[in-house]
């Protein structure tokens, strides 16, 4: 299994343990073990959902010493459902961790060769985990359907392969989003899917004018596009909304709290 779940002290989390052994840790948050009050309760990450300020700031501190991290050593973006992706430096450490005007602006996507820890937020959207073995290059995506919808993986892998990398050798994992069984779409959202992918697989009609839609294979299936070989790409198969006491999840209960996505050099 690509993803286990770990319990450090009263904080749970799911990993890749794999790609530790070759120094990088990959790591979804789950709701448990902060500090945070409903419906916030209790490891809320991100601080744009209106959650207590301390809250957060408590509840980053709590995530990321139990990977072994402080919020000095890491940055998070502006996440605004676009495919912008930018590589970030040492330089950029710290940005977004304490309040929200520094955080990389209008950003879906970092890349880093660098000792710096990537985070982006998460309730029902996909993660996407990157790790490059040979150049030492990581990378995170937010995809929600409009990220998705505009190949957000693409262009993470146009922009290692830029530097150097080649999607071939490529390592990819998707975290865990909402699935097909709690993701109900409309026409309008329907018939931008229906475009690239015709097939059950990715978008079915349930109802008249109703479609179940799996953000995750469609993920998949562009990472495959993209040039990534499907036995590099490791899925959670775990559903935000399913799991209610697990994660927090958009669609299940409006204003939430948000995961964490992380991926560094450990
Ligand atoms: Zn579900």
């Amino acid at each position: 299994m690509a993803w286990e779940r770990q319990t450090v002290g009263g904080l749970a989390y799911l990993k890749i343990p794999k790609w530790s052994l070759h120094g990088v840790t990959a790591v979804f948050s789950t709701r448990d073990g902060g500090v945070g009050s409903p419906p916030y309760s209790s490891l809320n990450l991100a601080l744009h959902v209106g959650d207590t300020i301390d809250d957060v700031l408590h509840n980053r501190r709590i995530f990321l010493a139990g990977i072994g991290r402080s919020p000095e050593d890491c940055v998070t973006a502006e996440q605004v459902h676009g495919t912008a992706v930018r590589f970030v430096t040492e330089k950029d450490r710290g940005r977004g961790m304490q309040d929200l005007v520094s955080a990389l602006p209008s950003c879906d996507g970092m890349l880093t060769a660098q000792d710096v820890g990537l985070l982006t937020f998460y309730a029902d959207c996909v993660p996407v985990f990157f790790f490059h073995p040979r150049s030492r290059i990581i990378g995170l995506a937010h995809a929600g359907w409009r990220g998705t919808a505009a190949n957000i993986v693409q262009e993470m892998v146009n922009r290692m392969i830029q530097v150097g990398a080649d999607a071939e050798e490529c390592l990819a994992a998707i975290g865990p989003c909402i699935g097909p069984c709690c993701y109900v779409v409309g026409d309008s959202v329907a018939s931008i899917f229906r475009e690239k992918w015709n097939e059950p697989s990715v978008l079915s009609e349930t109802e008249p004018g109703e479609y179940s839609l799996d953000l995750q294979e469609a993920n998949r299936q562009l990472l495959i596009s993209a040039g990534i070989r499907a036995e590099n790409i490791s899925t959670a198969q775990m559903c935000t909304s399913c799991h209610a006491g697990e994660f927090f999840s958009y669609r299940r209960e409006g204003i939430t709290g948000r995961m964490a996505a992380y991926i560094g050099f450990s």
